[in-house]
């Protein structure tokens, strides 16, 4: 028995400090509580900090509040103190920002100085475990850092145990992954790890009659998958690479689909029913953003470039990516002839649906296009307005309670964001509340045949259009000939 490891961790729960508590903290520290671990969660962000302490919950992320509720200020408590928290635990995982350098690379100051203030405390043996995405050599620097800084060699070791959950679905993601993955040179500390993580391992947290999502119990505990430092690293990044590369594979199929008149989920769904392919990321709309995948697939880049290697087919899926935004606009100016003064309802402000998160959204990249091309914006989103607000202002821009409140009196409707809630709002209701019954949608919330049904002229991606006969109320779907390329099928073209 390793006498570095205290006795009760055979029998009970672990101390664990999350160093950030954003998005990625914020989660896995309620969730570790969850499991049963005393979790310390650090922050120094003083607003956030407070907010924590009061039990607000500064994101919007399902089940998040359920998890405060269950376990603020027993099982989780918040600290601005690293040096006492890191003194307190056993195990301290790193979850700070990795934002993008100016050339790309990941930025690694705030891991950096995390791992530097962790050496200066350290005082008896802890395992540092990093949960932000990284590059490949991080967990070395980390420990080279540690050295540096004063930390003894024998009373730390490092490993990375990168984190998949999604925004939106972030605690059921955690708490029912597809795997978890431990990258450690050192077989010991893998067990460690393993051992916090026991509860999902070994399907006893799904048994406990007070388990979150009860109704998710029969799925099979995740495999655990023991790497490298180095392979982990390379894990995350390649996972969102490749996740980045279906959705600009589907929008490129789409791209087609609109040319030759096919229909793009007829055809996700043939190539999606492969299992070798399988259909999710498979849905076409604007692209993806928030604050993981264009930041990892350039600093992925960045790491192939520094090993002497040209990834040139991760360039294509961003630029396929940035041109899903240019095409949205070409079909909003095709549908609406010009767009200087006329009044436009956003659905969607958040980069996706569930989350309040606007970093690097579509939805304002496209806004901010509108608003530059002299549009009046009436935007609604279920959790984004405030953020949004902060970053556009209030020019030209009015913040809706509602998506009914955005309709009202707009030339038309833009849907930007994939909000469960907008796939049932009521379709009749709104065609009653808009000027124009036009409805441009970037994320294919809703068929081609109802919106047909409800008398819209309506755009989607990838799909026919609907055009609404105002002179005689012949409603009926058109097979798509127009694309959304930067002439315009004049025919085809209904104006206000
Ligand atoms: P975030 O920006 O939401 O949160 C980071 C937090 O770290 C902030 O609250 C910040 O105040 C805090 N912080 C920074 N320096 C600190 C310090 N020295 N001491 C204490 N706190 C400090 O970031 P996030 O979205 O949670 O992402 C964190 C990491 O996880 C990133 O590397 C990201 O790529 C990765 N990741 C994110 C997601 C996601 O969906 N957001 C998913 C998987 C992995």
């Amino acid at each position: 028995m390793d006498v570095r490891w205290p006795l009760r961790r055979i029998v009970n729960f672990m101390r664990i400090t999350v160093i950030g508590s954003g998005h990625v903290g914020l989660v896995s520290g309620a969730c570790f509580a969850e499991l049963g671990h005393d979790v310390i969660l650090v922050d120094n962000d003083p607003a956030k900090y407070e907010a924590l302490q009061r039990g607000e919950c500064p994101i919007h992320e399902k089940y998040l509040p359920e998890l405060f509720q269950r376990h603020h200020g027993t099982k989780l408590e918040f600290s601005k103190s690293l040096a006492a928290s890191v003194d307190k635990s056993e195990a301290i995982f790193i979850a700070v920002g990795t934002p993008p350098a100016i050339n790309g690379e990941a930025d690694l100051s705030f891991v950096e100085s995390v791992a530097r203030e962790i050496a200066t405390s350290i005082k008896d043996y802890k395992i540092v475990v990093g949960k932000s995405t990284v590059p490949v050599y991080t967990s070395e620097w980390v420990r080279k850092v540690m050295l540096l800084n004063g930390a003894p060699a024998n009373l730390f070791d490092v490993a990375s145990n990168p984190e998949f959950l999604r925004e939106g679905t972030a605690v059921s993601d955690f708490l029912y992954p597809d795997r978890i993955v431990i990258g450690t040179d050192n077989k010991a500390c893998a067990e460690r790890l393993r051992l916090i993580y026991e509860p999902l391992l070994d399907g006893s947290y799904y048994q406990r009659p007070d388990s979150l999502l009860p109704h998710k119990r029969a799925q099979a505990p995740p495999p655990l998958i023991v790497t490298t430092a180095k392979s982990a690293e390379l894990i995350k990044y390649a996972s969102n690479a490749f996740l980045a590369m279906k959705i600009s594979f589907i929008n490129a199929v789409a791209t087609i689909c609109e040319s030759v008149g096919a229909d793009v989920d007829q055809v996700r769904k043939g190539i999606g029913s492969d299992a070798r392919i399988g259909g999710q990321f498979l849905n076409p709309g604007l692209g993806y953003g928030g604050s993981c995948f264009p930041k990892d697939l350039s600093a992925y880049r960045a790491v192939a470039r520094e090993c002497g290697y040209d990834f040139r087919l991760l360039e294509e899926v961003v630029r396929i990516n940035n041109e899903q935004r240019e095409r949205f606009l070409r079909k909003v100016r095709s549908v609406l002839w010009t767009l200087k003064g006329k009044r436009l309802a956003v659905l969607g402000l958040a980069f996706k649906g569930g989350t309040d998160d606007i970093r690097e959204s579509p939805a304002i990249s496209v806004v901010r296009s509108l608003l530059g091309e002299g549009c009046k914006i009436q935007a609604y989103d279920p959790a984004a307005a405030d953020n949004a607000r902060e970053l556009l202002g209030t020019g030209n821009i009015r913040y809706a309670t509602s998506a009914m409140e955005a309709a009202r009196d707009a030339d038309a409707l833009l849907v930007l964001t994939d909000w469960e809630e907008f796939r049932t709002i009521d379709l009749d209701r709104l065609r009653e509340l808009l000027r124009y019954p036009i409805v441009i949608d970037g994320r294919n919330i809703f068929s081609p045949a109802t919106m047909a049904e409800h008398g819209f002229t309506y755009t989607s991606v990838g799909r026919g259009d609907v055009y609404h006969d105002a002179s005689g109320g012949q409603k009926s779907p058109v097979a798509a000939k127009k694309s959304a390329d930067p002439q315009p099928d004049v025919d085809a073209v209904k104006t206000p």
